[in-house]
């Protein structure tokens, strides 16, 4: 499922190709994504100029002028990859647009819980109540202590938790608690101080790796140039059950913890 630094790889694809192109064309192939894609909305961006594209945690922000912004989210095995324009078009392609230039957009998606829509950027209420940006300043211990002090939930579930940091899923949730030395299932009021900021820091040196890494690839996540990330070579916990910790050599854990898997070293993480 990508997350903030997939997201961000695919962000950073797409303004190098697609910045200042003009959108022609518009083929809403299977509408029933998360929700129904509204084939005239997305048909009206045909004559639409691409301008910036931002990202709001997994959301991909595509500003079209007159205030409208074309939003994207990829759900859960949802691609945008960019080919050219006499690609046939791939199992599982549900949204096709081209553009003034060589290279077409294809929106895949086999579980089709990703979704998209056009709209004024004040009417997109999916942005309402997301937590601050973990790459940003103001994402700090304070903040972490600010919204978990007193809860008793457990510091993963807090860290995969949209409206207290925006972008982190499980990959990189369990990356970030091993590199701060602190358990996933610890109790986030019997987590102190001094290590919700090292929850911070950890946040964001893990995630700006990953970003430099443009991400984690295990089967299905690739770029918008349909190239593979590299995090998978360095990640310290996620996904290493039983192989030895790159501290200390101590096998790795895995136990389920709220639906997912959870990975730590049983001694980093006392
Ligand atoms: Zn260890």
């Amino acid at each position: 499922m990508p997350e903030l630094p997939e997201v961000e790889t695919i962000r950073r694809g797409l303004e190098r190709n697609l910045s200042g192109a003009t959108i022609v064309a518009v083929d809403v192939r299977e509408p029933r994504l998360r929700r129904v894609v509204d084939r005239r909305a997305l048909g009206a961006l045909v004559g639409r100029r691409i301008g910036s594209i931002g990202r709001r945690a997994k959301y991909l922000l595509v500003d079209v002028g007159d205030g409208l912004v074309w939003l994207m989210h990829l759900g859960m095995s949802g691609r945008l990859l960019l080919v050219p324009e006499d690609e046939p078009a791939a199992e599982h392609e549900h949204v096709r647009v081209d553009f003034d230039g060589p290279l077409t957009l294809r929106y895949r998606d086999p579980r089709r819980f990703g979704w998209m829509r056009v709209a004024r950027r004040e009417e997109l209420d999916e942005l309402a109540g997301l937590g601050p940006e973990p790459l940003e300043r103001r994402f700090a211990g304070a903040r972490l202590h600010e919204w978990l002090r007193g809860t008793r939930r457990d510091i993963k579930a807090a860290l995969l938790d949209q409206r207290v940091v925006a972008g982190i899923g499980n990959i990189y949730a369990n990356e970030i608690l091993f590199l701060a030395g602190v358990r996933p299932t610890r109790r986030c009021h019997r987590v102190r101080r001094s290590e919700l900021d090292a929850i911070a820091r950890a946040t964001r040196r893990v995630l700006r790796e990953a970003v430099a890494r443009r991400g984690t690839s295990f089967s299905d996540y690739f770029d918008s140039d349909g190239i593979p990330g590299t995090f998978q070579d360095v990640l310290a916990v996620f996904d290493r059950a039983g192989e030895p910790c790159r501290t200390c050599a101590t096998p790795i854990k895995r136990r389920p913890q709220g639906g997912r898997s959870s990975f730590y070293c049983p001694r980093c993480q006392s």
